[in-house]
């Protein structure tokens, strides 16, 4: 695991035993994390948007409607910071203070570049949906050009970045409040999928997506806690 960071301005300050800086956590986190935020300023103001993601090699890719003032703003060159974030779990410590959450999180900085070549873009659309629910991109129509003309792709290089990771039980066990007889510990968090439900308005006979219910059925289960 890289311990060091890579520029001064993703150094995490607090905390630092928990910051990590090479490409396996990095991209581990980048991809199993189901939303991310961008942060950008536009007209003199800070505005964090919620957004989809997909990591493909060494780049993450950003899309949406050529009319998106997020990406125009982007594409004009602003300074970019994208954040994912994974919430694992509830820390339950003695003290308020302590208190605290299990995460994996990770920030990448720089400017995004406009994807134009039109089949790195349908590649693009293909990571977006493959991440999304794998399978699902041979059972769909594909996009048009028209549609692929409509849709701005963006890629953030993966070279500026940190993530943070907290993981386990308290902090405070070793502390005076150790000796209290308040009860300690974590709650895992896991993300759990419903099972897939038709369109009223789906044509009689069709089944469901098999890429549909392959994933409910990877995801149903509770995961088992993980080590801490
Ligand atoms: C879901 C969640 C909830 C949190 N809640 C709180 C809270 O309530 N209060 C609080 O103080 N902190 C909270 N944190 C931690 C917070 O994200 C920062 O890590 C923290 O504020 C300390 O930042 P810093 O001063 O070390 O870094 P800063 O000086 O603010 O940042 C320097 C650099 O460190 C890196 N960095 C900082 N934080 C992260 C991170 N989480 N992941 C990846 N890279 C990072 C970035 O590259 C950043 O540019 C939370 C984190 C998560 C994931």
């Amino acid at each position: 695991m890289r311990h060091t960071a890579p520029s001064q301005r993703v150094r995490l300050t607090r905390s630092p035993e928990r910051a990590a800086y090479d490409r396996e956590t990095i991209d581990g986190i980048l991809d199993e994390a189901m939303v991310a935020h961008l942060g950008f300023v536009h007209d003199g103001h800070p505005f964090v948007v919620p957004t989809l993601h997909a990591r493909v090699g060494d780049v993450v890719y950003v899309h949406g409607s050529s009319a998106s003032r997020m990406l125009r703003t982007l594409v004009a060159g602003a300074q970019a910071c994208l954040t994912a974030t994974i919430f694992d779990g509830i820390v339950l410590s003695r003290s308020v203070y302590e208190h605290d959450i299990n995460y994996r999180s990770v920030v990448v900085l720089g400017q995004l570049t406009e994807v134009d070549d039109e089949k790195r873009k349908n590649a693009a659309l293909e990571a977006f949906m493959e991440r999304l629910v794998p399978g699902r991109w041979a059972e769909s129509r594909p996009p048009t050009r028209q549609e692929l003309k409509a849709t701005r792709i963006l890629q953030l290089p993966i070279e500026e970045a940190s993530a943070k990771v907290r993981t386990g039980h308290p902090d405070d066990a070793d502390s005076e409040d150790g000796l209290l007889g308040i009860w300690a510990g974590h709650i895992p968090v896991n993300l759990r999928y419903g099972e897939p439900i038709a369109d009223p308005a789906l044509r009689h006979g069709i089944p469901v997506s098999q890429a549909a219910t392959a994933l409910y059925r990877t995801r149903r289960q509770m995961p088992a806690v993980r080590p801490s």
